[in-house]
């Protein structure tokens, strides 16, 4: 079966057959980086990266090019660095290169573009000009803004009408826009913001303008496939569409697929540990196969409850795949291949839940085979599906030694600190139950002495 994916265009599960299988082409929105991204932020890049291996797979590792930009100019990072006393550039050096980090750390490949907003504002001042000489745009005394009316199939990624648009925006009353649903192309620069020379005067893009130029830049006027999450489908993507599509006068991507959000059912999470849900915090309480095999523990469209217990439940199934693996050690594996179970789950809408329980068989059959060839195969099957999944990316023995080694750490900061309570030194006391606290451990005080636990 070919690969098959849900369109929210379409709204319907469609075979996937790229514009040219020699070069496919994937985009995602990436990150505005002006602070440390958030396990929310990180459910995007590890669902489509699957993508990007299982079509690396399919196509060729030369013939997929995916860009995932980063929006290095925005309100927000403004802000951010007027708060910190910072030039722009320091802020969004520092936090594209802890994105980078962040997401390699979750097995995350490199994209094959990482395009920057800012280096291509002559892409988005010419696109921007296209549409005003057709008529799609319209320059004010604060920018330019596009005119949706203008467009009349504006409204088709969403699915939502433009009179329900002009209702939603009356409450903004903005005198400069034609139309209450216009949205800004480019604004004008006000004192003390960053700002680049433009027909319309110094000023700087609009957020939606940015990907639309960057995707057109690198990937050409039709792209396969545009991914993002299901926050972004508006105005965010409707707005690409509606900018792309009226200044070529063709299709902007042909297949849109969307992740679902991700929850804090459990408060006590976030209350107890304040800002838990950091990537660069959760890495330092858990291995990076750990957060991604929670991140594909759902169906990337439905939504996914992140709780201490989900962690807990996918170290230990990846602790049950290494030592299957570490059984049968002096095993050479024979073959490269994936399972076709895992395979058939991954192409029918990236089934990460359904390749997940294929990986979890073939360690049991595994874990009961006493037959050395069968072994070979599944040992195989199970390193190839788990590493086009990202995963058992280290030897089993490093795996458990790295658990070992940060339990025998945290049983001495335990102990160190039974030791400065009988010497009744409080503060080196609550110095270490607070690093053991940032470390995701909890100290239980009892009659036979203290032990520990992780909480998430
Ligand atoms: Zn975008």
């Amino acid at each position: 079966m070919p690969l098959h994916l849900t369109n929210t265009l379409t709204r319907t599960k469609e075979a996937f057959k790229p514009q040219d299988p020699t070069r496919v082409t994937m985009y995602l929105c990436g990150p505005t980086v002006y602070d440390y991204a958030h396990i929310g932020n990180a459910r995007p890049a590890v669902v489509f990266d699957v993508l990007f291996r299982l079509l690396r797979r399919t196509y060729g590792d030369a013939h997929v090019v995916y860009a995932r930009n980063i929006t290095d100019v925005d309100d927000k990072i403004i802000v951010a660095a007027a708060q910190r006393g910072e030039p722009i550039s320091a802020v969004t050096d520092k936090f594209t290169r802890i994105y980078r980090d962040d997401t390699a750390g979750l097995g995350v490949l490199p994209p094959t573009i990482e395009p920057l907003a800012t280096a291509h504002i002559g892409q988005m001042i010419a696109l921007i000009e296209r549409l005003i000489e057709k008529g799609y745009a319209y320059a004010t005394p604060t920018g330019v803004n596009f005119h949706v009316p203008a467009m009349a199939t504006y409204g088709k990624l969403s699915g939502r009408a433009l009179e329900d648009l002009e209702a939603g925006a009356r409450v903004e009353v903005d005198a400069t826009k034609r139309n209450p649903a216009d949205f800004a192309l480019w604004k004008a620069a006000k004192p003390d913001e960053p700002y680049w020379e433009s027909p319309w005067g110094p000023g700087r893009p609009g957020w939606h303008i940015e990907c639309s130029a960057m995707a057109g830049e690198h990937l050409g006027e039709t792209i396969d496939i545009h991914a993002g999450g299901h926050d972004l489908i508006f105005p965010h993507h409707e707005n690409e569409i509606a900018q792309s599509e009226c200044a070529t006068g063709k299709p902007f991507a042909r297949y849109w697929v969307h992740n679902g959000f991700l929850n804090f059912g459990d408060e006590k999470m976030s209350k107890s540990l304040g800002n838990v849900a950091l990537i660069h915090e959760l890495r330092a309480r858990w291995p990076g196969e750990v957060l991604r095999w929670a991140l594909l523990s759902a169906h990337y469209r439905a939504p996914l409850e992140w709780n201490p217990a989900l962690l807990e439940q996918s170290k230990a199934a990846l602790d049950r795949l290494y030592r299957a693996v570490q059984r049968v050690g002096a095993v050479a594996p024979a073959g490269r291949e994936p399972s076709p179970a895992l395979i058939e789950a991954l192409e029918d809408d990236l089934a990460t839940p359904r390749a997940l329980a294929e990986l979890f068989g073939l360690a049991s059959a595994l874990n009961k085979s006493e037959d050395a060839a069968e072994q070979a195969v599944l040992k195989g099957q199970l390193l190839a599906g788990a590493g086009l999944m990202g995963l058992l990316q280290v030897e089993p023995d490093a795996w458990f030694r790295g658990a070992e080694d940060e339990a025998a750490e945290i049983d001495a900061l335990v102990a160190a600190r039974t030791a400065a309570r009988a010497a009744k030194n409080w503060a080196e006391a609550d110095r270490i139950r607070t690093e053991l606290t940032a470390r995701g451990v909890e100290i239980m005080d009892g009659a036979g002495g203290s032990t520990w636990r992780r909480i998430g």
